[in-house]
């Protein structure tokens, strides 16, 4: 079973898997030679994977046979596990804590090939509405503090090509949103306003940095971009839980994500990308003054490893220049 480690100095969290090597170099070959054949993921191949959590299907198909749209499923090789007793031990100046925790497959469409920047809004709408569902069903476990959506697609990023996310229930904070939340609540103290409802405007006012705004969305460079192209999606007005919008907002979220996923690929033709929702955390974690987000990160070629050591971020593109180019785009 997996546990998670806690680096006592920086703080940060890390889950130990526990693999054996050879397991280690058989994921590394599949990574290298591409597709798994026959893919688990497509449609009939429903019983490969674990039965399904969810799904957004045609009416009157039985579960776990075609006809879905969107289908989310436990993780076949999950990170964490669900059934367990959840124990924080400490071991000197060690803090340990099993690998308790939910880690599900959101199967995003049933086309192998699809792509966020090609696919219908609709689709978007409905991987964001399992999001949504699953974040709402799996905070009634209250041993989770944490829920977080990632999702990387492109060649050589995933052992699976076919399109889908991950999501994570945790029983911890990860620390990049602690480090959002301190420095959120340091700024509210100050100020008593959010931090990022101020840049929310300051980037409206400007308009230097903005892709594109709709009524209630803004997708922009943040100021201090670590990577070129990367691009944050934020709702207008504070709002703190993700679990919480509403599905007028989630169709107008839907359009702008597939646009700018569009711009990304108009300006490159095979984009790999890497998508992060950070959204508050739960139980008695909540926190009213924090804003959800989206992050995404579209990976180039340059030169990277310098921030791995130092922390410390090397962006070839101005964030202005990203921001002309991605609004210059059509989607
Ligand atoms: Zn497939
Ligand atoms: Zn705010
Ligand atoms: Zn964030």
């Amino acid at each position: 079973m997996s546990e998670l480690r806690r680096e006592p100095v920086s703080q940060r969290w890390v889950v130990v898997t526990g693999q054996p090597w050879e397991t280690l170099l058989d994921l590394l070959k599949k990574v290298k030679g591409g597709d798994q054949e026959p893919c688990p993921f497509c449609p009939g191949h429903e019983a490969e994977t674990p039965p399904e959590i969810f799904a957004l299907r045609e009416p009157g198909t039985p579960a776990n046979r075609e006809g879905w749209m969107v289908r989310v499923v436990p993780n076949k090789f999950p990170f964490l596990r669900i059934e367990g007793e959840l124990e924080r031990t400490a071991e000197g100046i060690y803090d340990r804590v099993s690998g308790i925790g939910a880690h599900e497959i959101v199967i995003e469409t049933p086309a192998h090939e699809a792509d966020w920047g090609t696919m219908e809004t609709h689709q978007l709408e409905g991987i964001l509405q399992a999001y949504r569902e699953r974040i709402l069903d799996l905070r009634k476990d209250h041993r989770f503090r944490s829920i977080v959506v990632a999702r990387n697609h492109g060649p050589h990023l995933a052992t699976l090509t076919h399109p889908h996310s991950h999501l994570l229930a945790l029983t911890v904070i990860p620390k990049r949103i602690e480090e959002e939340l301190r420095g959120l609540l340091l700024y509210h103290d100050r100020k008593e306003r959010c931090a990022y409802c101020d840049t929310i405007r300051q980037e409206l006012e400007s308009n230097e940095r903005v892709i594109q705004a709709t009524q209630r969305f803004l997708a922009f460079v943040p100021f201090a971009a670590r990577y070129p192209l990367e691009t944050w999606i934020i709702p207008k007005a504070h709002a703190h839980d993700f679990g919480l919008i509403g599905d007028p907002d989630l169709k107008e979220l839907a359009g702008l994500v597939r646009d700018f996923m569009g711009r990304i690929r108009k300006l490159l033709p095979e984009p790999t990308s890497s998508l992060v929702l950070h959204t508050s955390p739960l139980q008695r974690y909540t926190e009213p003054r924090y804003h959800w987000h989206i992050e995404i990160r579209v990976r180039l070629p340059v030169a990277e490893g310098f921030e791995w050591g130092t922390g410390f971020f090397v962006n070839p593109l101005s964030p202005e220049e990203a921001a002309r180019l991605l609004k210059e785009v059509a989607p």
